[in-house]
């Protein structure tokens, strides 16, 4: 090598460790960040649009001056089923596994925002609530990192509760609209896990309990199916239906049968939706 050649070699050593050490300064989500923000301009290109292109041509654009942007109705709280905060954040951030959420809550209460509240995550999937086929379109997605069996830790729930109190605030989301992957895909999922306290988020004002069952009556006619419907499940498969509900108000995981008991606690949250 001469004097000349060995001085090239170490300029592009020096070049090459500088950018090594820009791009580490920059963190592993650099290029999911920058991407990020590329697909929001598109987005706000096809926003600013006017006269409009999105679902019929009638020659007359008259652009209103009152409105604002959608906002969420639901929040839909998940576990990851993944074995931590870091495995969760690159599944989100890989265009290939097609699935995200507005947050991801580690067990240490760090809560990552992935995506404005304004716009759609993709964590529902095939769902239903009511008569509501789209939720991934009307509700914000939680997932919290959990195994799928695991306790949550205090600081996921402290941190999940100061979450839950803005989104409700900020979007006037009621009450009843904190609800669970499982309830909008019986079939399919059982997130959040069954220690999950749904109760304690009922207590604090995010989801509908059911009241004290002392001396309670059940009247003849009252409908199971019907009351589980009416509270927003999917009832096409029953026997899913049942399990989502005894997992989420009574935290027990057996059999697709309401006993006399169980009834009586259907028949005192249902009313709260009539
Ligand atoms: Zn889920």
């Amino acid at each position: 090598m001469t004097m000349n050649n060995l001085k090239i070699a170490c300029t592009l050593i020096l070049l090459a460790s500088s950018i090594l050490h820009v791009s580490c300064n920059r963190g592993p989500y650099a290029s999911t960040n920058k991407s990020y923000k590329k697909q929001a301009k598109a987005f706000a290109k096809i926003i600013k649009q006017a006269p409009l292109n999105d679902s019929i041509a009638t020659g007359s654009w008259v652009g209103t001056t009152n409105f604002n942007m959608r906002k969420p109705n639901f929040v839909i709280i998940h576990h990851t089923a993944q074995n931590s905060c870091d495995q969760t954040l690159k599944t989100f951030t890989l265009p290939r596994t097609q699935v995200s959420a507005h947050y991801v809550i580690c067990k240490d209460g760090t809560i990552h925002h992935m995506l404005n509240d304004y716009l759609r995550a993709w964590h529902g999937g095939i769902a239903k609530w009511g008569n509501n086929t789209d939720i991934n379109s009307s509700s914000i997605g939680i997932e919290i990192d959990n195994d799928g069996y695991e306790t949550f830790t205090d600081q996921q729930l402290n941190s999940l509760i100061t979450l839950l109190a803005s989104l409700k605030k900020t979007y006037a989301i009621p009450t009843a609209n904190f609800i669970g992957h499982a309830d909008i895909a019986p079939t399919r999922k059982n997130d959040p896990n069954v220690n999950f306290p749904w109760k304690r988020l009922a207590d604090s004002g995010y989801g509908l309990w059911w009241n004290d069952t002392t001396g309670v009556i059940v009247p003849q006619d009252f409908n199971n199916l019907q009351a589980l419907r009416i509270i927003g499940y999917d009832i096409r498969d029953s026997a899913a239906v049942i399990q989502t509900f005894k997992r989420k108000y009574e935290q027990i995981d057996k059999s697709p049968v309401l006993t006399e008991e169980d009834r009586k606690i259907l028949f005192t949250l249902y009313r709260k939706f009539e």
